[in-house]
């Protein structure tokens, strides 16, 4: 199919800039019964483009759907760290490499309140818990409601990444008050299984599935620098982009390669390729918040202002993803005032595999 007749422009956008804007159809607005709203080769064909086309289509999506300048600032607590059995090739928590990361039980009620109390009164506005559990138990789920509970009885928003859940294990973190659940794709499926075989993609998708169903807000992305090519970034972006509703939160992992891990040596994404996937994310799910997470750190300020131009309008915000290191909190908001940013209050999430 011509590239031309792939750019049409959703109306909202359209009507919202007088220029000859140009993102991909949306495939549920050509057929109803389309199963994909975005092809494979339609977000690669986004990625190809000349980079200043892309940022400028991608940052036209942007301040047709976000107000200009918003960032939101995200924060993450590991409320039961390491010794998952889970092989996912990226994660020092996994109990099966040796990555020097000291494995931790759930913490109690009160260790979380005051965590939480914390969040709150340095402005959250959410916080998010991640335990490095393959699958919870309905045991675990009980103690995890209970501490959901409990943010809320503070007045927060909350939310958690847990690992694959069941249909009634997600209504019983919804019946406790939890706001949303993460459960990252990771790669395109085509690369999956280099990555991790002890679960399949399929589980990951079933897991948003009752995620959804349950009424809980979705927060889903994935990671690149795993080895995967093009087509594989461009994959990824469109299973998350047809997922229906695509997700609130669309975190984007640069891979932080963590000595001990199978991908400690994987050859770095160009950071300009990083930006790339970001725009595309971005024109391709034009409401979600789309999240600079994992890998920050090593992109620098430059490559983060044009992830900004790309359209992220969130970043994890603090000294520490889970066990892995984040640019400190007052570089963060020195870069933010460089770049002229308001943000939002701090908020606590989430990202599953930081
Ligand atoms: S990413 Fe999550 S499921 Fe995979 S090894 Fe790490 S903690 Fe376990």
């Amino acid at each position: 199919m011509p590239q031309e007749s792939l750019l049409t422009p959703p109306e909202s956008v359209a009507h919202a800039q007088p220029v000859h804007f140009a993102p991909p159809v949306r495939r549920a607005q050509v057929a109803a019964s389309a199963p994909q709203r975005w092809r494979v080769e339609d977000v690669q064909a986004l990625l190809n483009l000349p980079f200043n086309e892309l940022l400028f289509r991608a940052q036209t999506v942007h301040r047709a759907h976000w107000p200009a300048g918003d960032i939101e600032l995200a924060t993450l607590l590991s409320v039961k760290t390491g010794g998952c059995p889970e092989n996912c090739g990226y994660c020092p928590q996994s109990a099966g490499f040796d990555t020097g990361v000291q494995a931790q039980k759930l913490m109690s009620v009160d260790e979380v309140r005051h965590a939480a109390q914390a969040a709150k009164d340095a402005g959250a506005t959410r916080f998010c818990m991640g335990a490095a559990w393959r699958a919870p138990k309905d045991r675990d789920i009980e103690k995890v409601a209970e501490l959901v509970r409990t943010v809320k009885d503070l007045g927060l928003q909350s939310c958690a990444t847990l690992g694959m859940l069941e249909k009634h294990q997600a209504v019983a973190l919804r019946d406790a008050g939890l706001d949303y659940y993460n459960h990252n794709l990771d790669t395109a499926p085509e690369h999956y299984a280099a990555i991790v075989d002890t679960r399949s993609y399929q589980d990951r998708l079933d897991t948003l599935a009752h995620v959804r169903a349950a009424g809980i807000s979705v927060c889903c992305g994935g990671i690149v620098g795993m080895g995967e090519t093009p087509v594989h970034r461009a994959g990824l972006i469109a299973q998350l982009a047809n997922l229906d509703p695509y997700p609130e939160s669309v975190p984007i992992n640069s891979l932080v390669r963590v000595p001990g891990t199978p991908l400690a040596d994987a050859e770095p994404i160009d950071p300009l390729d990083f930006v790339r996937v970001i725009a595309v994310a971005r024109i391709t799910m034009p409401t979600a918040r789309v999240r600079l997470s994992a890998g920050r750190q090593q992109l620098g300020e430059p490559v983060q202002a044009l992830c900004f131009l790309a359209g992220a309008n969130s970043i994890f915000y603090g000294d520490k993803l889970l066990v892995t290191g984040n640019p400190d909190a007052d570089a963060d908001r020195r870069l933010l005032d460089k770049l002229g940013y308001a943000t939002r209050p701090i908020s606590i999430e989430q990202d599953e595999h930081a």
